[in-house]
């Protein structure tokens, strides 16, 4: 897929080319100005050259009297300035044989010589520099935007079948594949769909969290359909003027229609598709107007022609829903977060790319990153990559991808941050009280690494626990170790050290929205049960959540959270009472050894179990 570059050069740089035009050609063409050098001599030296019949032409004026030699092979210029006194001029000169002519240039008259020196160099400017610039905008294809192209729609022309993204290149993501391969199969054959009289949607919605692949997806559509291929951003829509938004849909639609069977991708339509509001004051007109503009079009146009229109949101919520009614937007297409196999088959599909060495598990990088989307599995595949180039190895180990999992979770390590041995301590008991914490419970998710090596995002530790199956569901008691486990690490404070630290504030606020979600949203409390208490606002983007209750019964959630807080801390304290002696062991292991893996970690928790069972059998 080759995308029309615009143009890189500004305009001003052509300018700039026919400025030093125009003073080249001045110098050529009105050289006189330079030529004519007219020396200036003394009235007396002007009276022995007439004496001695040098002087060949003469000119008197009001102050000065020009003359010239032409005896010489070049003609030389004099001026002398006149002498009023001398009443007996007109008599010398005539005796001295010289003709009365014209010696200086004649000024050219004003009007004259503004014209040229001014008004045609500047004609002459404008002219070149726009047969420049368009002549330029031809060969890009037109419809770039500068400032003579109000209205144009900016829309980058894809042409398609060029070596470009495929269907094979986005991984996972299957149903949505399946989806838009069928629209990519009516273009090329429409008179299959048209003679069993089914009709294309108009228009398919690709809805998802951000870096699941959603702008990828419409690429491939572009790579695969060999069919034109219009790709606009919504931010691209919204203009300075009133009105110019609107314009800009209209020339896309025209110029759609014109490339029919074409695809138009609008990415991040929600920029310009969001509900119109009815208040008029501050309302955005604008906005209004370029979003009724595209309803208009969508209308307006015949789907059986064979263009179809993407767009792409991860706000759909905010979208008006006279965009997603049948015969417009009327294919929704989610493309979520990658499941397991999902993840492990991006990271291949990116692996592909940078050279591996023999040790690789993508399963277990996969299970390890949990959550991550498309985009960040990318990233985690190049941070690697640049990883084994920074330790000056050839190729990507497995260590390679575990370590940049945790960088793209946490941060680079901080190399100089120096903590304080007592700080150090700190941290050691605190991530030792979540991973002991962890394990120690039936239904936790096993500890794969624990460390004590800050991080660029602030972290000054963390513990690492790895599903060993991806999880769909989770039961209430699930998500009641889990946030025992988030109240491990400041349990373990607590209880050595009797006091407590700021080191907790990531694990506070983790553990109170567990805790809240359970209650508002999950209805697992016995006082609300299954009485929905929030909705969540966006899905897409951090599903941050409003209250939809009154002011008591949210003053009584905030209270059971609190209660089920105290309570699942209760049982971390508990939990870690119970194995002081394997907390003060793997605390002291972590300390000196700053990272340990989680093998190390149940390795020493099982001898002691054993230990201690053997003791207590005795
Ligand atoms: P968005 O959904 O926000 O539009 P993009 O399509 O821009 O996400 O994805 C960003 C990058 O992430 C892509 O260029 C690609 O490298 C990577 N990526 C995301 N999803 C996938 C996927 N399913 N398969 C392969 N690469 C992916
Ligand atoms: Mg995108
Ligand atoms: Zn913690």
């Amino acid at each position: 897929m080759k995308e029309v570059k615009s143009p890189k050069k500004p305009l001003i740089f052509y300018y700039i080319i026919v400025l030093v035009i125009m003073v080249l050609l001045n110098g050529i063409l009105f050289p006189s100005i330079l030529r004519q050098q007219i020396e200036e001599v003394d009235y007396g030296t002007f009276l022995s050259m007439l004496d001695q019949k040098e002087v060949s032409v003469v000119e008197v004026e009001q102050d000065y009297i020009y003359f010239m030699d032409d005896n010489q092979k070049d003609p030389t210029y004099y001026r002398t300035a006149t002498f009023d006194s001398d009443i007996s001029l007109v008599d010398r000169l005539y005796a001295s044989g010289c003709k009365f002519g014209e010696v200086k240039e004649k000024e050219m008259s004003p009007i004259l010589s503004g014209l040229i020196s001014f008004v045609i160099p500047l004609v002459f400017f404008i002219v070149v520099g726009q047969l420049l610039s368009r002549s330029l905008m031809k060969k890009m294809g037109g419809g770039m935007g500068n400032a003579m192209s109000f209205g144009k729609s900016n829309a980058k022309v894809y042409v398609a079948s060029e070596t470009g993204i495929k269907f094979n290149d986005v991984a996972g993501e299957e149903e949505a594949k399946e989806q838009l391969q069928e629209i990519v199969d009516f273009l090329h054959n429409p008179s299959r769909y048209q003679a069993i009289g089914a009709r294309m949607p108009k228009g398919a919605l690709l809805v998802g969290p951000p870096g699941t692949g959603k702008t990828l997806l419409a690429k491939a559509v572009a790579g695969e359909a060999e069919v034109p291929f219009f790709s606009i951003s919504g931010s691209e829509f919204v203009e300075m003027f009133v009105g110019m938004g609107a314009a800009k849909v209209r020339d896309l639609f025209k110029q759609a229609n014109e490339k029919a069977p074409c695809i138009v991708f609008i990415d991040e339509i929600d920029t310009i598709g969001k509900k119109r509001d009815g208040n008029g004051l501050g309302g955005n007109d604008e906005r209004e107007q370029t979003l009724n503009q595209l309803l208009t079009e969508m209308d307006g146009f015949d789907g059986s022609k064979g263009v179809v229109i993407l767009a792409a949101t991860n706000r759909p919520e905010t979208l008006d829903p006279a965009l997603l009614r049948p015969g417009r937007f009327d294919r929704r297409i989610p493309v979520e977060l990658p499941d397991l196999a999902g993840r492990e088959a991006i990271l291949k599909v990116h692996a592909k790319k940078v050279k591996l060495g023999d040790d690789i598990d993508f399963n277990a990088i996969a299970r390890a990153a949990a959550g991550a989307s498309g985009a960040e599995l990318a990233n985690m595949v190049n941070e690697a990559a640049l990883r084994a180039v920074r330790n000056g190895r050839a190729y990507v180990t497995q260590a390679d991808l575990e370590e940049s999992i945790e960088v793209v979770i946490a941060g680079y390590q901080k190399k100089n941050a120096v903590l304080s041995d007592k700080e150090k301590l700190i941290v050691s008991y605190h991530e030792i009280g979540h991973a002991l914490v962890a394990a120690l419970q039936s239904h936790s998710a096993p500890v794969t690494k624990i460390t004590i090596i800050p991080r660029t995002s602030g972290a000054l530790g963390y513990t690492m626990q790895v599903d060993t199956q991806e999880q769909h569901l989770l039961s209430r008691e699930e998500l009641e170790n889990k946030i025992a486990t988030y109240a491990g690490g400041r349990a373990a404070e607590q209880m050595i050290f009797g006091s407590i630290t700021t080191g907790a504030s990531n694990d506070i606020e983790q553990m109170t929205k567990l805790a809240r979600a359970m209650i508002t949203r999950y209805g697992m409390s016995d006082e609300f049960g299954m009485m929905a208490l929030e909705t969540v606002n966006n899905q897409y983007l951090g599903g941050d959540a409003s209250l939809a209750c009154a002011a008591q019964t949210a003053a009584v959630v905030d209270e059971k959270v609190n209660q089920l807080l105290k309570q699942q801390y209760q049982k971390a304290l508990d939990l870690l009472k119970a194995n002081t002696a394997k907390l003060h062991e793997l605390a002291k292991y972590l300390y000196e050894k700053e990272t340990i893996t989680g093998e190390e970690f149940m390795k020493i928790l099982e001898t002691r179990a054993i230990e201690t069972t053997e003791s207590g059998a005795e």
